[in-house]
């Protein structure tokens, strides 16, 4: 996807069910216009994070179909998933290697420069400087980071190849205020270049949005603008 104000991701009937389970959601019809913000709300074990399964084409739909621009999600290559989503979610899994290599993953087509601007975007430059070796300092102990710094790794993580849409599991949950107002800051920045995607138990924790998707037994249930609902 070469122009940001072109991703159309949408949702057509889409049904599914896990091997000979009920079904989880059902005929859920959904589409985003480029940059705009949703939210889904809905009780734990609603099927959340098996929606966002389903639009990162991981699990396939049992009817229906996701597309971005058209193409089915379900048959992108994963090679090139990294440029189209990036997923965050609470957790942020450390790999055997430097602090720049925790963002690209040791993907070598991911540059430097790539790597300090998704650094900054997520604000941790002044954190990463104040490192024995900055970006190429070694993790070689999960204590290097705290839970607030974790996120907003996973942030700098989803965001160094600049994929046009963002899927953000309850990034902001369980975190002391400081890091959720960073993050809040961070998710303003982002807005004037991501399609969001956000994933929220209660309204009342959601970060901002255009437009709120309220699920319930399968179903949406409602669906509207954040003020309205
Ligand atoms: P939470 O808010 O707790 O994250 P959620 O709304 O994201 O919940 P899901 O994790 O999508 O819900 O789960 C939806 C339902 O699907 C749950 O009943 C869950 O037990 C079931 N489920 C999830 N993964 C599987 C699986 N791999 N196989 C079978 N059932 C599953």
């Amino acid at each position: 996807i070469q122009n940001r104000e072109e991703v159309h991701l949408s949702l057509h009937n889409v049904t599914f069910q896990y091997e000979e389970g009920t079904e989880i959601l059902k005929d859920i019809n959904l589409s985003l216009k480029p940059k705009e913000r949703i939210t889904f709300v809905g009780r734990t074990g609603v099927g959340k994070t098996t929606l966002f399964k389903l639009i990162l084409g991981i699990l396939e739909p049992t009817k229906g179909m996701i597309t971005i621009n058209g193409v089915d999600v379900y048959e992108i290559p994963n090679s090139q998933k990294r440029s189209i989503f990036g997923y965050v979610d609470q957790s942020f899994p450390l790999i055997k290697g430097t602090v720049a290599e925790q963002i690209s993953l040791k993907d070598e087509s991911i540059t430097r420069e790539q790597i300090e601007r998704a650094i900054d975007f997520a604000g941790l430059k002044a954190y990463v400087e104040a490192l024995d070796n900055g970006l190429d300092t070694h993790v070689v102990s999960d204590t290097l980071f705290s839970q607030g710094q974790k996120q907003l790794f996973a942030i700098a993580r989803a965001v160094v190849t600049s994929p046009p849409i963002l899927l953000l599991d309850e990034i902001t949950a369980n975190l002391d205020s400081i890091t959720e107002e960073k993050i809040v800051s961070v998710l303003e920045k982002a807005s004037e270049m991501y399609t969001i995607l956000s994933i929220s138990h209660r309204l009342s924790t959601m970060i901002a949005s255009d437009t709120v998707v309220i699920l319930e037994h399968g179903r949406v249930k409602n669906a509207g603008s954040p003020e309205v609902l």
